[in-house]
């Protein structure tokens, strides 16, 4: 069973395995986690980002798919990029969104990760409620029958580590 652990912090500077991106679905950047990644991992990680989108994903990465690349300069081995879905309040997208987490720890697994840290995807620029993130967040991670033994929730701010502490 894979040990959920909060921290208060900023995702890169996290030393596990595997980190996962709240990305967007071009794969070419952004702002929040991804560009903050991006800035401390070097250009390495979007070279392969850049590779990724012209052999496989040349309509861009869907909401709710993850995919991997080295981590460059980063304490991390691997970067487990994930698109969030745009949060909507008329249409349910918590599936996507739980899907994010699923296939990001599926994906740790093909790589041997034991060690992951997650960011509270689609909370950001996605605008996605943080309590309601947070649910399905853990929910997702706890329900995931994975080799993954610690799956680190790494939160940006205090609201965010009291939102998924509740719902932990
Ligand atoms: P999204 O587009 O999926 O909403 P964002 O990067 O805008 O992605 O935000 C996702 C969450 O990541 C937000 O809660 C934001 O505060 C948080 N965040 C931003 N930078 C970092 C960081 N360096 N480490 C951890 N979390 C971060």
């Amino acid at each position: 069973m894979t040990n959920i652990t909060l921290a208060l912090g900023d995702i890169t500077e996290q030393r596990v395995d595997a980190i996962v991106n709240a990305a967007n679905s071009s794969l070419l950047g952004g702002g929040g986690v991804d560009g903050a990644i991006h800035r401390r991992g070097g250009p390495d990680i979007l070279d392969e980002c850049r590779d990724l989108r012209a052999s496989r994903y040349g309509k861009g990465l869907p909401a709710g798919r993850a995919v991997a690349t080295t981590a460059g300069r980063l304490p991390a081995r691997w970067v487990i990029h994930t698109v969030g879905p745009v949060f909507s309040t008329t249409e349910d997208r918590s599936a996507t969104l739980a899907s994010c987490y699923s296939e990001s720890l599926r994906i740790a697994d093909e790589l041997g990760a034991r060690t992951v840290a997650l960011p509270a995807v689609s909370t950001g620029v996605y605008r996605w409620p943080l309590d309601s993130a947070a649910r399905i967040a853990l929910t997702a991670v706890r329900d995931m029958g994975t080799s993954v033994t610690e799956a680190r929730f790494v939160l940006f701010d205090q609201r965010a580590y009291d939102a998924f502490e509740t719902a932990l």
